[in-house]
């Protein structure tokens, strides 16, 4: 590892630091040494981590990082890097990066050549997993949904085949709009979780057919409140033949229905796989709603 202004060692090190997703307990022994001997804490939030060192006695100064500012701040993170100091980066809460600031950075201090630790911790797409009750062995991190709700069905329509379990990030008040979709989407039978408020006192996890989180996050209100993850189980793979030619239709119907009317769509879809012209277009209507 060289300074690429120099071509000697770099020595400063920046550290990724994950902090506690609301436990403080789950802040580990060699994430607060490395907050507390560090020279700079890079946060998303200074008041927000402000609180958290406090709670430990650390006083290091902090600088803040966030989405608005990455860009510039990591000019001068490098800068106070090549001076030999080491810096370490949170976010308001769990591992940054994770749905979370620190991408730009983290591209840019490795480009400049400085080393770049983890300190691993805290996150909530793992704690969720881990004790969903739905397949771990493959899994695919979403992050967030798009807002509106045409964008997020048009995302699950691409998501649908997939076999992995999907971990989804979602705000409180949307839960029920995107089980809605889901349901729409994936079909009511498939299992899924949802892990609200994980490592704090009201931690609850959710388990059940989407169908059942949906009536579940109508009659409830304590689910469009707090921090959620939804799991949800990935596709069966297909049984026969017939679902074989019906997942490999609907693949060639997605990608031109993109682009085309639904007719043609159809028209041309059954050309290229050999399925019947109706068969193409009752399923060009199926995907389309
Ligand atoms: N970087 C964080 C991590 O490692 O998990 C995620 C940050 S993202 C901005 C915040 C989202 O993570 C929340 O909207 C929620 O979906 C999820 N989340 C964070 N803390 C949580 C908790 N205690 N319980 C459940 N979900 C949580």
């Amino acid at each position: 590892m060289t300074n690429e202004r120099t071509g000697l060692p770099a020595s400063g090190k920046l550290y990724v630091v994950a902090t506690p997703i609301g436990n403080l307990g789950d802040l580990s022994a060699r994430a607060r040494d490395t907050l507390a001997s560090c020279s700079l804490i890079a946060a998303e939030d200074t008041r927000h981590t402000g609180v958290l060192l406090k709670a430990f006695g650390i006083a290091t100064p902090q600088l803040s990082l966030h989405d608005h500012n990455e860009a510039r701040r990591a000019i001068e993170i490098i800068a106070r890097l090549r001076e030999g100091i080491s810096i370490a980066l949170v976010s308001d809460a769990g591992t940054p990066l994770i749905s979370d600031p620190g991408f730009e950075l983290i591209r840019q201090v490795a480009a400049a050549g400085f080393d770049i630790i983890a300190v691993p911790g805290p996150c909530a797409a793992i704690a969720a997993l881990s004790i969903a009750g739905l397949p771990t062995d493959r899994f695919c991190f979403e992050g967030f949904l798009p807002a509106r709700s045409a964008a997020r069905r048009q995302r699950l329509r691409s998501l649908a085949p997939d076999a992995r379990t999907l971990v989804i990030y979602e705000s409180p008040h949307r839960v029920r709009d995107t089980l809605e979709d889901c349901v729409a989407v994936f079909g009511e039978s498939r299992a899924a979780a949802i892990v609200r408020e994980a490592t704090k006192l009201h931690e609850t996890t959710y388990r059940g057919s989407l169908e059942e989180l949906l009536l579940q996050s109508q009659s409830n209100p304590d689910l469009s409140r707090g921090e959620i993850v939804l799991i949800v189980g990935g596709a069966q793979s297909p049984a026969c033949d017939t679902d074989l030619e019906t997942a490999g239709l609907d693949n060639v119907l997605k990608v031109l229905l993109a682009e085309l009317p639904l007719k043609q769509a159809a028209h041309l879809a059954a050309q290229i796989t050999g399925a019947r012209d109706n068969e193409a277009y009752k399923r060009a209507l199926f995907l389309k709603q």
